[in-house]
């Protein structure tokens, strides 16, 4: 399978955000970056550089539902009457569902944020949904769903946890199309996520075991979300789990005795958060927090409209 990296520029602090054009048929983009128009400037002329156009693409894979990453699938879709293939759990990112905002504004709020920081966090919401066009139809893809390439075929790998439509495409030869599971610079976030009716899912347990699971795997290359492509992926995998079991120890002795809310843990952990590192860094340490609950090494109990946490 020959992938061609197309690096498109993003607003966003992780920098720019790779599609890739697998050839054969039916020719397939894997990933569209976000809806701007450098990004799309960027698309056109990496497609170019690869021998085609917008108009030659059948098939669109989408790895998940962050706007860097769908932006432009609808654009595409207009430009070439490709189909969108995707997982239906980001369904509701994917078609821009307000009901995700809400439940996020209630874990805020059991966070311990004060109002203020609640109207500047739906702000920054607003002014990024220009960053996407809505989807609200697509084929979806289930785990273990084969993608057929000329006589080829990709493994479809559901890989929930930073996101919980997450998928990663694998060939047989040891190639992985690992979208987010699978960054070299930073740590994925394990992005706090909600069930429609409103029940918190533990994304980074999940994410946990989808990396332990891409372990087994024994991929020889993986083609990330962000930065250049990745020899030798096991070695990161067990890097990323070798991170995580530090970093709940770290946020099991910050916890101690004393009662907190997840704002004041991200406090003490983080430096100078605005309003989306801090929807991050609240992420980061409730997944933490879902870690240790898992080892009932932490308690929970209300206090006000916030909850707060302590060790055992
Ligand atoms: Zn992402
Ligand atoms: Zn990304």
């Amino acid at each position: 399978m020959r992938a061609h990296r197309i690096e498109l520029p993003t607003p966003f602090a992780v920098g720019p955000v790779n599609a890739y054009l697998l050839e054969g048929e039916p020719l397939t983009l894997v990933d569209t970056g976000p809806k701007t128009p450098d990004a799309q400037t960027a698309l056109e002329d990496g497609l170019a550089r690869a021998g085609a156009s917008l108009a030659d693409i059948r098939r669109i894979i989408l790895t998940h539902g962050h706007s860097d990453h769908f932006g432009n699938a609808m654009w595409v879709r207009e430009h070439s009457g490709a189909q969108i293939f995707a997982h239906s759990a980001d369904g509701p990112k994917f078609a821009g569902d307000r009901w995700v905002i809400e439940h996020l504004h209630r874990h805020f709020i059991l966070a311990g944020l004060p109002e203020t920081f609640l109207v500047s966090f739906r702000e920054r919401m607003r002014a990024m949904r220009h960053l996407f066009d809505p989807i609200t139809e697509f084929h979806p893809l289930q785990d273990g769903d084969t993608v057929a390439m000329d006589d080829d075929r990709l493994r479809v790998l559901h890989c929930p946890g930073h996101s919980l439509g997450h998928i990663c495409l694998f060939h047989l030869d040891g190639v992985l199309i690992a979208g987010d599971l699978l960054l070299a610079e930073v740590s994925p976030n394990p992005v706090v996520e909600f069930t429609q009716e409103g029940r918190r899912i533990a994304t980074l347990p999940q994410y946990l075991h989808s990396l332990r699971r891409v372990l087994l795997l024994n991929c020889e290359v993986a083609h990330p979300g962000h930065g250049g492509t990745m020899g030798n992926p096991g070695a990161r995998i067990r890097e990323l789990i070798g991170h995580h079991e530090h970093r709940k120890e770290e946020i099991y002795r910050h916890l101690g005795r004393e009662p907190k809310t997840l704002v004041a843990l991200a406090q003490e952990l983080y430096q100078d958060l605005d309003e989306i590192n801090m929807m991050l860094a609240l992420s980061e340490v409730i997944g933490h927090l879902d870690l240790l609950a898992e080892e009932k090494r932490v308690s929970a109990a209300g206090r006000g409209s916030a909850v707060v946490f302590r060790a055992k």
